[in-house]
């Protein structure tokens, strides 16, 4: 049977515990699960393509069948270039539901060939988002629990210059 390829675009800006929780369960339904860095100009970001690039290859520390990549242009198409069957996505909160589902159908307008699967967030990052995790150290707040120490430290040194 040929590999089992699922793409798992996003922001990442930056990856949180909630991100690197459904990349390990994605891994066990899949082959390959490819992370990517979604490029989009019209979204400005507090890390670059690159910073995020590295703070997902710094905690997923080569585990086998887990790459690391950015992309632009139509998610499908770059699907497509991978030969992934799938994309992964999260479904957290009742208003995630709603976005996530235009998202999905238009994908698969425009490429039928490729599914959506979305996977519920473990309880604890239920309410975690990458937002609120910027929010929280923008004001001083501990988020130890929702991202990993060395990216805590990285929001700490570009939000507060600590
Ligand atoms: P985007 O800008 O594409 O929404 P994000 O990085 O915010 O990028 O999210 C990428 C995907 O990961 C989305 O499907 C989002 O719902 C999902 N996601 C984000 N945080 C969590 C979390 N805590 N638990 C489960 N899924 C999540």
């Amino acid at each position: 049977m040929s590999e089992r390829i699922a793409l798992y675009p996003g922001s990442f800006d930056p990856p949180t515990l909630g991100h690197f929780d459904l990349i390990y369960r994605a891994k066990r339904l899949f082959d390959r699960v490819i992370v990517a860095v979604a490029i989009n100009e019209a979204k400005t970001a507090l890390f670059s393509v690159e910073e995020r690039i590295e703070m997902l290859k710094e905690e997923l520390n080569n585990t086998p069948g887990i790459e690391v990549t950015s992309f632009s242009g139509l998610t499908v198409e770059f699907a497509k270039k991978c030969g992934a069957q799938a994309l992964i996505r999260g479904l957290r909160v009742i208003s995630d539901f709603e976005y996530e589902l235009s998202l999905a159908i238009n994908n698969q307008k425009l490429e039928p060939s490729i599914d959506t699967v979305c996977l519920m967030p473990s309880e604890p990052y239920l309410f975690l988002s990458s937002r609120q995790v910027k929010e929280i150290v923008r004001f001083g707040g501990n988020v130890s629990h929702y991202v990993p120490k060395r990216i805590e430290e990285r929001l700490r040194a570009k939000l507060l210059g600590k």
